[in-house]
């Protein structure tokens, strides 16, 4: 947004940048790469494109790197056949990672990370047979033999790590996994010396921290990844917090990392509706109890938020790991004075957390070259030809984008004043304000690469023909399918566009038509209570339920029922049998859910339209028919793809490359748009 420019001309990001010396390393600045799954550690030759990854992120600046989580053992697995480190072999593997990032001047960090109960796999294990909401295994309890062995288990793996060449370990003590399900009576329940009381629930990290010191000796960074707010009920108290994070410093940790919220937790800790560095108060709360360097986390995406938590004092370090995957060169970027040409992540969870979570490669919504970088590139042409971009959505604005880049002459025509495409649609919605920096990049990188942009040109056949353009490039979008209804012209009927775009007036009764992506968008718009709590940490934190001063057990607290009260009351429908939200994202759908549900939404599936009058909308369910009397009804009943450039052109002998939803509407989303248009760019 308008700030990270502003931060830029006032020039330098001094705390940022300073770099920090452990005593036995520097780090030359304030970045930590946080740590994240690819699912490259599980793919052929990923090893050799992780090495790529790391090292362009290293080449970027990134002031120490933390790897995807690696299980010390077999029972420690995300799933059967994830990566794992327990043999000299696995840790041979790594050794291209660790040469890779040290060639190009970085230090990196292996993340050990034993899942515990959240093991999708029958060899689970966890403190006790306690299963998790969001898992299907029940895990078995581990014997006494078996927490040594397992604590073990963990030196040795940190051992091999350091034989592998890695500067640290990361160990990963947070997010619900096996340290915390030893640490919180909610899934503690154990009477041995692993637990009952804290002293003892708290002792298996404590060990693990000590037998990891003893094998790797002093000058190897362990970062202790601390659960600071579990989130949970049954978590941990602050007092807890303190006491662990004291011990965990005497058993010979270098650094204390920052983790919020256990995976079922059921409050955002890190999506869009989340307000921007929220959590930083809380670490800087841990802050006055430690010696240690402190880490904060979760949706620090600029670096105006990153300058301004070092300068407070909040933390030493601040980790990013999904704005690494969005921009590498994020740091380097920032030292340049060029923090404008950051690619910002945004948050969405769209192209690496949901695809972690269906077992597909991770990569980035506004930058796909991530986990990419040996298969899409960027080079220089050495034939410029002139192009022409039709339509300056995500599709156009990518493909536009990389063609400059590379040193074509690119010209970038669209109907409206601005760039943007649906993308300025999307941006409407309170939760979504974010596609405002995807903008702003893509319009810095046009205007760099000088493509020509022509705006509010809705431009024709003809003229692509007459201008004599060596390729076209057509991506005109979409067009909002219109339903096909009795009085489906009615004044009442409203397009989602006429809301969103057009802000034309809405009633206070409103029937949806369609139940995806964008009735949910246009739901979550109509029941918004106007509070903005996307952008006000403390009453974010009331609207969920929890309590930033963590003065409660976990930091729960009761929601303010005042956030919630919807302006309007709103109904949804859809033709399709079962509930509602089912193509929502993975690890985001169930927020819009809750908001939806809070806000009293009703939801009707396997419906049959009939008509739309003075009454409202007809329609017929289990055979019955039923009217819902409203003042308006919003259609959102999906697209089409809108190719009216296409036979002219054709006609006059050329044939246009198509891509974004001129190509297709079907499942279209801007993660599928600017990576055909960044693999377009690529090619031509
Ligand atoms: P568009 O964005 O539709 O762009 C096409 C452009 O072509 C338009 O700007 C149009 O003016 C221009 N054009 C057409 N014809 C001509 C012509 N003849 N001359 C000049 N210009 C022309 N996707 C996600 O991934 N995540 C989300 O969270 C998300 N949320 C959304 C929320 C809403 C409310 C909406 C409406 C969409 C959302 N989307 C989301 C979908 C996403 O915005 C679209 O998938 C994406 O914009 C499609 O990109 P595109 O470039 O193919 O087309
Ligand atoms: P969509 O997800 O395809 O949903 C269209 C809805 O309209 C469906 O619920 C469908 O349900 C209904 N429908 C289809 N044809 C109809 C007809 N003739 N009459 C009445 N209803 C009809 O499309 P969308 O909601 O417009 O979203 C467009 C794209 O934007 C999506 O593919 C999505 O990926 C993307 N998007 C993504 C996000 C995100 O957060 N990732 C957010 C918004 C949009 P029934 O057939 O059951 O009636
Ligand atoms: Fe960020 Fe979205 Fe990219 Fe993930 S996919 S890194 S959330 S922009």
């Amino acid at each position: 947004m308008a700030d990270t420019v502003a931060a830029t001309q006032q020039g330098g990001y001094p705390h940022f940048l300073e770099p920090l010396d452990l005593g036995f390393v520097k780090l030359r600045n304030r970045a930590l790469m946080g740590s994240m799954h690819t699912a490259l550690e599980e793919t052929e030759h990923g090893f050799e494109r992780l090495a790529a990854f790391y090292a362009e992120r290293a080449r970027g600046e990134a002031g120490l790197i933390v790897t995807g989580g690696i299980a010390p053992n077999p029972a420690g697995r995300v799933f059967t056949g994830a990566a794992k480190m327990d043999t000299e072999h696995e840790a041979d593997e790594h050794k291209v990672i660790t040469r890779a990032v040290h060639d190009n001047g970085g230090l990196i960090a292996m993340q050990v990370l034993h899942t515990g109960r959240y093991g999708y796999h029958r060899e689970a294990v966890g403190a006790s047979e306690l299963q998790a909401p969001i898992n299907f295994v029940k895990p078995k309890k581990l014997s006494d033999e078996a927490v040594h062995q397992t604590i073990a288990d963990y030196a040795k793996c940190a051992q091999l790590a350091q034989y592998a060449g890695y500067d640290g370990v990361e160990i990963m003590g947070s997010e619900g996994y096996l340290i915390n399900q030893f640490t919180a009576a909610r899934t503690n329940n154990r009477d041995d010396e692993w637990g009952g009381t804290y002293e003892k629930r708290m002792r298996f990290p404590v060990e693990v921290v000590k037998a990891v010191r003893k094998a790797v000796g002093e000058k190897f960074i362990i970062i202790y990844r601390l659960s600071l707010l579990d989130l949970v009920d049954g978590g941990s108290s602050w007092p807890e917090v303190v006491q662990l994070a004291h011990a965990i410093e005497k058993a010979g940790a270098t650094i204390i990392n920052s983790g919020i919220g256990w995976h079922e937790a059921r409050i955002p800790t890190i999506a869009m509706v989340v307000p921007r560095g929220i959590f930083s108060t809380v670490t800087g709360k841990l802050k006055k109890e430690v010696t240690l360097p402190v880490v904060t986390s979760n949706r620090i995406n600029t670096p105006e938020i990153a300058e301004a938590i070092i300068a407070r004092g909040d933390a030493d370090l601040v980790s990013m790991a999904r704005p690494f995957l969005a921009d590498g060169a994020f740091v380097a970027k920032t030292r340049a004075g060029r923090a404008q040409f950051i690619n910002t992540c945004i948050a969405c969870n769209q192209a690496c957390l949901d695809h972690t979570f269906s077992g597909k490669l991770t990569s980035c919504l506004v930058n796909p070259r991530a986990c990419n970088e040996t298969n899409l590139n960027y080079n220089r042409t050495d034939k410029p030809r002139k192009i022409a971009v039709v339509g300056a959505g995500p599709a156009g604005m990518s493909a536009a984008s990389v063609l400059a880049e590379r040193g074509h002459h690119v010209t970038l025509f669209d109907a409206a004043d601005k760039i943007g495409g649906q993308l300025n649609i999307a941006k409407e919605i309170p939760s979504k304000r974010e596609f405002e920096e995807t903008i702003r990049y893509f319009g810095n990188m046009l205007h760099e690469h000088q493509a020509d942009v022509r705006l509010g040109k809705k431009v024709s056949a003809e003229e692509l023909i007459q201008a004599k353009f060596d390729e076209v490039i057509l991506a005109t979008g979409i067009v909002p399918r219109k339903l096909n209804l009795p009085g489906a012209d009615s004044a009442k009927v409203l397009s989602y566009v006429d809301v969103l775009r057009e802000k034309k007036t809405v009633g206070k009764n409103v029937a949806i038509i369609g139940g995806g992506g964008i009735g949910y968008d246009t739901a979550l718009y109509l029941t918004d209570p106007g509070h903005k709590t996307w952008a006000n940490p403390e009453e974010f934190a009331k609207e969920w339920g929890f309590d930033l001063k963590v003065s409660t057990r976990a930091g729960l607290t009761e929601k303010s029922p005042e956030l919630v009260a919807a302006p309007r009351q709103v109904t949804m429908f859809k033709r399709s049998k079962g509930k509602f939200g089912n193509t929502l994202g993975k690890t985001t759908g169930w927020i819009h859910k809750i908001t939806l549900d809070e806000r009293t939404v009703a939801q009707f599936s396997n419906i049959t339209y009939d008509k739309i009058d003075e009454q409202g909308l007809h329609y017929t369910l289990k055979g019955e028919s039923k009217v819902l009397p409203c003042d308006n009804v919003i259609v959102c009943a999906g697209q089409e793809p809108l190719r009216d450039l296409e036979a002219g052109l054709v006609a006059a002998g050329i044939a246009p490359h198509i891509i974004g939803g001129a190509l297709e509407a079907g499942e279209l989303d801007a993660k599928r748009a600017i990576l055909q248009g960044a693999e377009l760019g690529a090619r031509l």
